[in-house]
C-alpha cells in the first residue's frame, strides 16, 4: 500500500529515503516539490534522478485526488474542479482567486469537500441528497487544495492563500481527517488556521472539540432558521443539537480562539426570510458578537424552493440592523457551486449600512467583512 505523500513530513520523508537506501536529503528534495504548484507527479521532481523517482514511487502516492473535470467562470479567476477520489467518486473543488487593491492584498482561496455526499439532509442543499457515500481522507482534503493550486498554476494565478471548508460534507462528522487536514495547511502549506473558515450544520461536542485544538480557524455556522421548530426542518441535525447549545457552544468556541464567529443563513422565499426570523437572529447574532452571512438560496433541482424577491431580501437586511453582516449578489452566478459559502464569501458582494440599507456593489477584492 503506498503512503499519500502530501501526509508526511520532512523527517517521515527522510526516513522513507534512508529507508530505501537514497540519502536523507532526497527526502527533504521530495518534501520542498509537493506543495510546489507545477509539480503533479513524481516524474516533475526533476531534482531527483530515475532511480530515485522509482524507488520513492514504490512506497508513495503523489495524490489522491485526479482531477476529472474543470471548468472556469469569472474570466479565468474561478475554477471549479470535480476531483476524481478512489473508488470512482468525486467531490467538488473550488478556486478563487481576487485581485489586490487598495485596502487588501490578493488572495487565492480554495473551498475543499470533505465527505462525498453528507448525512445531514438539508433540504435546500443538493450534496445531502443521495445521503453520504463515504467521508474523504486527510490526504484527499489536502489533496484537493494542491490540484486547486496546480489549476491556479496553470493559469498563471496563485499561490493559495486561504482555504473554507464549505463544499461538500460536514467537516466536523468528519472531525479526525479534517483536523489533520487543517495541521497540514499550516505546517507544509503554509496556510495558517487563521486563514481558514470551518463551516458546520451544527456538531456540538466537535465544536467544543475544535476549541482544544490550538486551531484558530474561523468557525461559521450554519444556522438558517432562529428557532428550533423551523431550524428542525431545515437542518435535521438540530434535533440533536439544538440552537441554545448550539449558540453557546459556537460563542465558547469563540471565546476560546479569539476569532470573531460567522452565521450562516440561506434566505429561502417564503420559509426563513420573515422580518420575525431576521429579529431573532438579530439577537442571536447581538449575543455571540457574531458576523452574519446572507446567501440568496441557490436553486437546485427537484426543490421548489428558491431565493425570495429583491424586496423580501432588502427587508429582511434592514431588520439585521446593528449586525455585521455581509449579503451575496446574486448577479453573474456563473459558476453553480456546492461551495455556496465560498461564493458568499468572494463574489461581489452588497455592503449592508448601519440603518439597514444596501450599499452600492462594490467587487469583493474592495473590501472585507472578516
Ligand atoms: N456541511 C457544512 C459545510 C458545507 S455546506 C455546512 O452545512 O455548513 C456549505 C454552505 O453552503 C452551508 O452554509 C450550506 O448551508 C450552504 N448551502 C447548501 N446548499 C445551499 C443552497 N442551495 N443555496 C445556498 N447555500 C447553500
Ligand atoms: Fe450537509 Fe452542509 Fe448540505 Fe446540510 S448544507 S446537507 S450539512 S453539506
Amino acid at each position: 500500500m503506498s503512503v499519500p505523500i502530501s501526509i508526511l513530513d520532512e523527517a517521515s520523508l527522510r526516513d522513507v529515503a534512508a529507508r530505501l537506501g537514497l540519502p536523507p536529503w532526497r527526502g527533504t528534495q521530495l518534501h520542498e516539490a509537493v506543495w510546489r504548484p507545477g509539480v503533479t507527479a513524481l516524474d516533475g521532481v526533476r531534482q531527483l534522478p530515475p532511480a530515485a523517482r522509482d524507488a520513492l514511487g514504490a512506497e508513495l502516492r503523489f495524490t489522491t485526488v485526479e482531477v476529472a473535470a474543470e471548468s472556469e467562470a469569472d474570466g479565468g479567476a474561478t475554477v471549479k474542479l470535480l476531483s476524481g477520489l478512489d473508488g470512482g467518486l468525486t467531490v467538488e473543488t473550488v478556486a478563487m482567486e481576487t485581485r489586490a487593491s487598495p485596502r487588501r492584498a490578493r488572495r487565492a482561496t480554495v473551498c475543499v469537500s470533505t465527505q462525498v455526499g453528507c448525512a445531514v439532509g438539508c433540504p435546500f442543499c443538493a450534496t445531502g441528497r443521495a445521503g453520504l457515500r463515504r467521508s474523504c481522507t486527510a490526504a484527499e482534503i489536502v489533496d484537493q487544495v494542491r490540484a486547486a493550486s496546480a489549476a491556479l498554476h496553470r493559469r498563471g494565478l496563485g499561490p493559495v492563500t486561504h482555504a473554507v471548508y464549505m463544499g461538500m460534507g460536514e467537516p466536523l462528522a468528519n472531525y479526525e481527517a479534517t483536523v489533520e487536514s487543517l495541521r497540514i495547511l499550516g505546517s507544509e502549506a503554509g496556510i495558517s488556521p487563521r486563514r481558514i473558515t470551518v463551516s458546520t450544520s451544527g456538531v456540538v461536542p466537535a465544536i467544543h472539540r475544535l476549541a482544544t485544538e490550538g486551531l484558530p480557524v474561523t468557525l461559521a455556522i450554519s444556522l438558517h432558521a432562529a428557532d428550533d421548530e423551523l431550524r428542525d426542518r431545515l437542518v435535521p441535525l438540530n434535533r440533536a443539537h439544538p440552537i441554545d447549545s448550539l449558540m453557546a457552544a459556537g460563542t465558547a468556541y469563540a471565546e476560546a480562539t479569539g476569532r470573531r464567529l460567522s452565521l450562516e443563513w440561506c434566505l429561502i422565499g417564503g420559509v426563513n426570510d420573515s422580518e420575525e426570523q431576521a429579529a431573532a437572529l438579530r439577537r442571536l447574532a447581538h449575543a455571540a458578537r457574531a458576523h452574519v452571512n446572507v446567501i440568496p438560496m441557490n436553486v437546485i433541482d427537484g426543490s421548489p424552493w428558491g431565493p425570495p424577491p429583491a424586496a423580501a431580501t432588502r427587508r429582511f437586511l434592514a431588520a439585521l440592523r446593528g449586525v455585521r453582516a455581509t449579503v451575496r449578489d446574486t448577479r453573474g452566478a456563473a459558476t453553480e457551486a456546492a461551495c455556496g459559502q465560498l461564493r458568499a464569501t468572494l463574489e461581489t458582494r452588497r455592503a449592508l449600512l448601519p440603518d439597514g440599507s444596501l450599499g452600492p456593489p462594490r467587487p469583493a477584492a474592495t473590501r472585507s467583512a472578516r
